[in-house]
């Protein structure tokens, strides 16, 4: 794991704040063109009441008439601009049907009011369910496959044509509109084929051509939107922002700059030659060179075609309709907790859509942060939300100050983690800056950058398919430092993501770091890179693509739900599975209410089947849904069901008594679940297994929990672990670890002989169906093989010498009834060792012992006083003593009833508690 370098310095709040290098590099270039002081962006000193008040009526008055005082002084040469405009942008799924086109249309047309001018920009005709394909994405299949001379381009082009010819006839009907429409449409598909023929003749394509023909789904929804407008009365003009804005590309290419002082000069001009409509619709995403080439805004461009309208216009606000509620924590698509976010900063929206939140294109709040103009986000489909506010000033601050210090998380996908390594760039000065002009003279842009302080590595993120070229550039470049061994090898780590937590209010705020990185450790997710801008606005580590998801939904879970989520899975609905479901049942909306623990049921799975529910098990009718609406079981899709949820917390709970979930502990645990057990198998089994399961817990951050494997209820593994964790040392635990024979041997001594103790004890259900299974000590030796290990002894089950208490002649006897008939038989043995003991004035008891000091286990009958407290036992109760250095003269002894479903289960929910409270639910 590597630590950041300060990229960036910061100012005092408030006053102006420098930009993180990063952002300053994206300013660097657009600064000349926004005519910005290098680096630096004023933010008002404070937010008065009156400009609050005015942003929050612009909120909900996004498309009612503006009023005159808001008009800014602006330098308006043509004398259009001003605060009239108000510019309203509409995504791809706003355009994807005639339907949509109209009611948008409508919309704006109502907008317009005698005070008030509207500027629409629109995107190209997105997806619809009977048009899956986004027009753009269709035109740049349409050139691969062209400049890859496949003809398939031909049936793309037709299909381009069909949909937008049949959308106009929905939209326009017969009329002269649609003529117009239809003409100028087949007059571009004509070009276009011709454009198209001569890549694939060429077997190439160029930017420049590839931009102009890619335009072209917004030059037609933009013509249809306007003609649209039209008929529906309007004074309406067509602008085609190729002939308004000029821009350059950056020096990475990834974006483009706009050239504002010609772009203004242009927009005079459309003016002057297209009249002062108070309805315009632009065309988003393209734009021209100044070269007078056609080029693009890069994909999403028409959010920020948006701005750059609003602040060409001077508008006094922009509204981008799209198909979400607004700008959510984190994309709603992946996490479905995210919550829409009411308002935000300009850099936070910045910051956001820089890492990878496709909501807004990453230079959308440039132009309006310029001119303090803002931008509302809203749901084109659910226009009741009041959606999300973008301006200098989130108007909920104080609320998030006091609260969630980070307002979103945002991942981008797909990157490749280049390490600069060696001792020799210790004190050397200029490194970093020769790697970073290396990369730059490339044309590469890095995404993020880490540096250990002790200078031995430094470490970047570029873009997936950038990530051999960048190795190749360094390699040349350090060809002398890597001979000389100065530098070792440059890695290239594909397949990474970055995740990036952005807000304003964790300025000056600690431990926001810190509990970022435990939310992912806890998720087991793997940090390779940090790096957090003084800025403080943001904080960016870099994970294994794979876990992209999951890291996600983990550090917003973290920092977003007050509640913490645990998604189970049960194995083994049985008995013991039953009852804790039902204590589920009873216990879910007390533990949500009164300690934010959000315990859901996923998924039961029986020896035979499983029922998995992404949305949670209904408690109420589990068993028949079981029955019902179940798979056969299958344990590896039952962990890949939960390692795949999106809750981050997931645990399985294997109430069986089998091998078969045992063996697979270490296998969910790999996948990220937590596991809690009262089965004994996995604790007294191969100690190879053991040993590899407890490692996985201690070093993936992984929990295994199995109070329930010993005393069922009883807090006994708790215990010892506290006592082992505090420093006590083990020196003997002795125990009646079984509560069969704990009835049996308490009962024995009433004078009826020891079959008839045992009849009498299988007649009341305490027994398992034959009796020997308790009666042979396995059970009891388990239990002494899981409290020796706890105690630090490696032994496996057969290094434990048991004294069966089936007499050797009947072991091998088939069937229990015959067991239980032949036992009698043998009762002159039994009362033979009781009278003995009884004559000296003590008791038999069946125990497990742990010598620990000694290093070795046993099962066997032993003889206690009267007075000891293991003599004193009644019914079936469990009773264990601690010897051990602090609890020397008088053990610690817990005694309780330790058999039972109801107890068992309890056992496991505690486990479950405690697994919630490790996970971070208060305590
Ligand atoms: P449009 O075509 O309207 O421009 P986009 O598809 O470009 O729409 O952007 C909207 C989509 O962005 C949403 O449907 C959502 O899935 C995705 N998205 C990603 N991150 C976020 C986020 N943090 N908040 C809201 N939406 C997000
Ligand atoms: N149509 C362009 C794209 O899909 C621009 C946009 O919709 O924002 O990238
Ligand atoms: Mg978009």
């Amino acid at each position: 794991m590597r630590t950041s370098q300060h990229l960036a310095k910061r100012g005092g709040p408030g006053i102006a704040c420098f930009i993180p290098r990063r952002l300053s590099c994206l300013l660097v270039n657009h600064c000349s063109a926004w005519k910005l002081q290098p680096s630096v962006v004023h933010l008002p000193l404070a937010h008065s009441a009156s400009a609050r008040a005015r942003e929050a009526s612009v909120l909900t008055q996004a498309i009612s008439p503006p009023t005159a005082e808001t008009a800014s002084n602006v330098d308006d040469v043509s004398g259009v601009r001003g605060a009239h405009w108000q510019v309203h942008k509409f995504g791809g799924t706003c355009m994807a049907s005639a339907d949509r086109i109209r009611a948008a249309a409508e919309l704006m047309v109502n907008s317009v009011g005698p005070s008030s001018s509207t500027c629409v920009v629109v995107s190209a005709m997105g997806n619809h369910p009977t048009s899956p394909l986004k027009v753009t994405d269709l035109i740049l299949n349409m050139i691969k496959k062209a400049s890859r001379q496949d003809a398939a381009f031909l049936v793309d082009l037709a299909a381009l044509q069909e949909k937008h010819v049949e959308t106009a006839k929905q939209l326009l009907g017969q009329s002269k509109e649609l003529t117009q429409f239809v003409a100028s449409l087949m007059d571009d598909i004509t070009n276009l084929k011709a454009m198209l023929q001569a890549m694939s003749i060429a077997g190439m394509s160029t930017d420049a051509f590839s931009d102009f023909v890619v335009g072209h789904g917004e030059l037609w929804s933009g013509r249809l939107f306007s003609l649209c407008c039209r008929q529906l009365g309007a004074d309406v003009a067509f602008m085609d922002t190729r002939d308004v804005l000029v821009v350059t590309p950056t020096n990475d290419g990834g974006s483009v700059d706009l050239d504002e002082q010609l772009s203004n000069c242009r927009l005079d001009d459309w003016f002057t030659a297209n009249g002062c409509s108070k309805l315009v619709v632009a065309t988003g995403f393209i734009a021209r060179s100044p070269e007078g080439t056609a080029t693009t805004l890069k994909r999403n461009g028409s959010d920020f075609s948006a701005t750059i309208m609003g602040a060409l216009l001077r508008s006094r606000h922009i509204t981008i309709w799209t198909d979400v509620d607004g700008v959510f924590s984190a994309d709603p698509r992946k996490v479905p907790e995210a919550v829409c976010l009411p308002s935000m900063t300009y850099h936070e929206a910045w910051e956001l859509s820089y890492f990878g939140a496709n909501v807004l294109h990453p230079r959308t709040t440039l132009p309006a942060m310029k001119y303090h103009i803002p931008i509302t986000i809203r749901n084109f489909f659910n226009q009741k939300a009041l959606g999300t506010r973008i301006s200098d000033f989130a108007a909920d601050m104080e609320v998030y100050q006091g609260k969630a210090t980070i307002k979103g998380f945002a991942t981008i996908d797909n990157v490749t983690l280049i390490n600069v390594e060696g001792t020799g760039m210790v004190g050397v000065p200029g490194i970093a800056s020769r790697i970073f002009s290396s990369v730059r003279d490339a044309g590469i842009n890095v995404i993020m950058i880490s540096q250990a302080s002790s200078e031995q590595s430094i470490c970047f993120a570029v873009k997936g398919g950038d990530g051999e070229a960048a190795a190749k550039v360094l390699t040349d470049r350090f060809a002398e430092s890597i001979a000389a061994g100065r530098v070792s090898a440059i890695q290239v780590i594909p397949h990474c993501c970055v995740l990036a937590a952005v807000g304003q209010g964790m300025v000056a705020r600690k431990g926001v770091a810190a509990t970022m990185m435990g939310a992912l450790a806890k998720a087991n997710v793997n940090i390779k890179a940090i790096a957090q801008g003084s800025s403080e606005y943001n904080i960016t580590v870099l994970i294994d693509q794979a876990d992209s998801e999951r890291a996600l939904r983990a550090v917003h879970s973290r920092f977003y739900l007050s509640d913490v989520p645990i998604g189970v899975g049960i194995v083994g609905p049985g008995l013991i599975g039953g009852t804790l479901i039902q204590q589920l049942r009873e216990q879910r909306q007390l533990l949500k209410k009164e300690f934010g623990i959000d315990l859901r049921l996923l998924a039961v799975a029986s020896s035979s089947k499983m029922l998995m529910q992404e949305t949670g098990v209904d408690l109420d009718n589990w068993r028949q849904d079981l029955d019902e609406k179940s798979v056969a079981c299958d344990l590896e899709k039952f962990g890949n069901f939960l390692s795949s949820h999106y809750i981050p917390n997931r645990v399985i709970v294997d109430c069986t008594a089998s091998d078969a979930p045992a063996s697979k502990y270490i296998h969910w645990m790999k996948q990220g679940i937590h596991v809690v057990t009262p089965n004994k198998k996995l604790g007294s089994g191969p100690l190879e297994q053991y040993q590899a399961v407890r490692r996985m817990q201690r070093e993936g951050y992984i929990h295994f929990f199995y109070e329930g494997t010993v005393g069922a209820g009883l807090p006994v593994m708790g215990t010892l672990k506290h006592l082992l964790e505090t420093g006590d040392k083990i020196i003997k635990i002795e125990g009646i670890l079984s509560g069969t024979l704990s009835y049996i041997f308490n009962t024995f001594g009433d004078g009826r002989p020891f079959s008839e103790v045992v009849q009498d004890a299988k007649a009341k259900g305490y027994t398992e169906p034959d009796p020997r299974d308790d009666l042979n000590g396995t059970d009891v030796a388990r239990k002494v093989c899981i409290l020796a290990r706890e105690c630090g002894l490696l032994l496996e089950m057969d290094q434990i010498p048991v004294e069966s208490l089936v007499p050797e002649p009947l072991r091998e006897v088939a069937s229990s009834a015959e067991y239980m008939a032949r036992l009698p038989g043998f009762d002159a043995d039994m009362d033979a060792k009781l009278r003995q003991a009884e004559d000296s004035g003590e008791c038999l008891r069946y125990v497990g012992v742990v010598d620990a000091q000694g290093g070795c286990g046993s099962v066997e009958l032993r003889r206690y006083p009267k007075s000891h407290p293991f003599a004193q036992l009644k019914g079936s109760d469990n009773i264990i003593s601690f010897t051990t250095a602090r609890y020397f003269k008088q053990p610690l002894i817990i005694r309780g009833p330790g058999a039972g479903a109801d107890v068992t289960a309890a056992g496991v929910f505690s486990d479950l508690l405690r697994l919630a409270a490790y996970l971070g639910a208060p305590s």
